[in-house]
């Protein structure tokens, strides 16, 4: 995929509107094009089997009808969708896919996702769910069998050198998402937070050399860029889970805020943790996937006695973005259903509170028919913190 010099985000736009574009292209071409869901599948292993690692999205523009015929409602709706558009064949072109074991609306899925769709390959990575030595042997154990299966599927072995030079690749991808980030941090950002969400979003459906080729054009163009595509406003930090539809963000930018930061699965809480170098590769995949993602569904054993302690340990990192990006509010957004996130509302606002960054808190259902009804309350906290 390549943009001609001075347009590769109007390159970006078109992929992203027409989203699988180049895999389909891949796929078509008998390339393995390998789908999955959600930071915790260890794209490294996909990558050095030779095959295209794929993140699988949904569509808030869709009507959720045939998923919903074949899939609890009580899944949340960003399942349900990236669900509903697989069965009525957007992804027919994968040669399989991958869920691991993140919340329950993956783990308690996976069955029907196995049953009711034809792909050659599937496969559940066991992730433990809570951190410490005998929950990484066991993972580490689960992803020497995520390899077999790969090496099963295209019929050779996955050496070490195979996975060193794919988590270089990955590492290299996440350096380059994390520059512009760096754009992000001018006020007005150079960058605004749709054409990021756009950028990080084409950029997990292609194989990571013409992802780090895209990322490289993209810091070149931004770069180059004289003038800020927002006007100054309240910095905005977005929580949550998955948004990888750029509405949300969209309509904070244009009631007059500028998204800056993010925790986010399509953003920092995949792109910003590396994986280690120099030691036994499997094992620091293991560490990286296990450890240094931070997601709720994680039991991390309380280091404090107190409520403030763990509530600092516990997310840390938001104060650590909300202070580097300079970010004046943040929005918690959560969807129906989503439990992890969901369980976590009280403790995250209660940190907000302690940080002193005011937060408003959306609750959603991964629909174009609900978010334009979020405008309103957006607003008013933008007006509010202003
Ligand atoms: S939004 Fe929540 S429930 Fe849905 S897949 Fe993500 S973590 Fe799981």
């Amino acid at each position: 995929m390549n943009g001609t010099a001075g347009n590769v985000l109007s390159t970006v736009e078109r992929h992203y509107k027409d989203y699988g574009l180049r895999a389909k292209e891949l796929g078509n071409e008998g390339k393995k094009v390998i789908g999955y869901i959600c930071s915790f599948v260890p794209l490294e292993m996909i990558t050095a089997a030779g095959c295209i690692p794929f993140r699988m999205r949904g569509d808030i523009h869709e009507p959720i009808t045939k998923g919903d015929t074949l899939l609890e409602t009580i899944v949340c709706p960003f399942i349900r969708s990236c669900f509903d558009l697989s069965v009525k064949g957007t992804y027919d072109f994968l040669s399989g896919m991958v869920i691991p074991h993140a919340c329950d609306s993956m783990v308690r899925s996976y069955s029907v996702w196995s049953y009711s769709l034809k792909f050659p390959y599937f496969h559940f990575v066991n992730i433990p769910t809570v951190c410490n030595e005998s929950s990484l042997e066991f993972f580490n154990a689960e992803l020497d069998t995520f390899r077999k299966s790969l090496e099963d599927l295209v019929g050779k072995k996955i050496t070490d050198d195979d996975l060193v030079e794919a988590i270089r690749l990955h590492n290299e991808n996440r350096d380059k998402a994390r520059a512009l980030y760096e754009f992000r941090k001018e006020d007005p950002p150079l960058i605004s937070g749709t054409e990021v969400t756009m950028v990080l979003t084409v950029g997990s459906s292609l194989p990571i050399l013409e992802s780090n080729a895209l990322f490289d054009e993209v810091l070149i163009e931004i770069g180059q860029r004289k003038k800020s595509p927002l006007t100054k406003g309240p910095r905005i930090l977005i929580d949550g889970a998955c948004v990888d539809n750029f509405e949300l963000v969209k309509i904070v930018e244009e009631s007059g805020g500028n998204v800056v930061i993010d925790t986010l699965c399509n953003g920092t809480r995949d792109y910003f943790p590396h994986t280690d170098v120099g030691e036994d590769p499997v094992k620091a995949l293991g560490r990286r996937y296990m450890e240094k993602i931070n997601c709720p569904k994680t039991y991390r054993k309380n280091k404090t006695d107190t409520f403030e302690g763990d509530s600092t340990d516990r997310f840390g990192d938001i104060g650590a973005y909300a202070k580097e990006f300079k970010a004046d509010g943040a929005i918690l957004y959560v969807y129906k259903y989503c439990d992890p996130f969901g369980f976590e509302v009280p403790a995250r606002k209660a940190y907000y509170e302690s940080i002193n960054v005011p937060v408003l808190h959306l609750e959603d259902v991964y629909s174009a028919g609900t978010i334009g009804q979020l405008k309103t309350r957006i607003q008013a906290f933008l007006e509010m913190i202003g």
